[in-house]
């Protein structure tokens, strides 16, 4: 097959995949006309693939009776649209996820909690690290100027005479509430 050919084979199935998008709002429209509210209600038409329509059913009792009564389905949507689908498919199976299903399913899947926490695993980490300690670097010089030099407490970080923390190993004030 020359590459002539094998563009011209692409064309065509691109053609019928647009023809076939551009169908399928037309098939909406007129879906509840051909079925009739009742059906039109426990059914969604999906998409058009390769000339069959599938549909989601709310059961699979309706998936069943509707696959049996599928021929005159058929026969209504293409003299509607004069179309020659070939088949429709029910199935229960896209029921709960509407036709907007694709960006929300998008969008959740980067909200898994897993997701996003590996997410900031392997984004975040090791700034935040450097961030933290370039923060109490500077924490540290600020403190030991204001306290003059003096030792900080353990317990509430306060500038403490050495004697202190010697005899308590924390400040007069926390050793005093340690000892309440
Ligand atoms: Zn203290």
């Amino acid at each position: 097959m020359s590459f002539k050919s094998i563009n011209h084979v692409l064309g065509n199935i691109e053609r019928s995949a647009q023809w076939q998008e551009q169908l399928f709002p037309r098939l909406l429209k007129c879906w509840v006309e051909v079925v009739g509210n009742p059906v039109a209600a426990q059914t969604r038409p999906l998409s058009i693939q390769r000339d069959v329509v599938w549909v989601a059913t709310s059961s699979a009792a309706w998936a069943q009776n509707l696959t049996f009564g599928r021929k005159t389905i058929l026969m209504k949507l293409n003299h509607k649209l004069s179309t020659s689908l070939v088949d429709i498919r029910f199935s229960t199976a896209e029921w709960n996820s509407s036709s907007i299903t694709g960006t929300q399913t998008t969008v959740s899947a980067s909200e898994h909690p897993s997701y996003v926490a590996d997410d900031m695993t392997a984004m975040k980490v090791t700034p935040n690290r450097e961030n933290a300690l370039g923060a109490f670097e500077n924490w540290a010089k600020i403190m030991q100027v204001r306290s003059h030099g003096l030792p900080l407490c353990p317990q509430c970080q306060c500038p403490t005479p050495p004697g202190e923390i010697e005899r308590w190993n924390v400040c007069s004030l926390c050793a005093t509430k340690l000892l309440e």
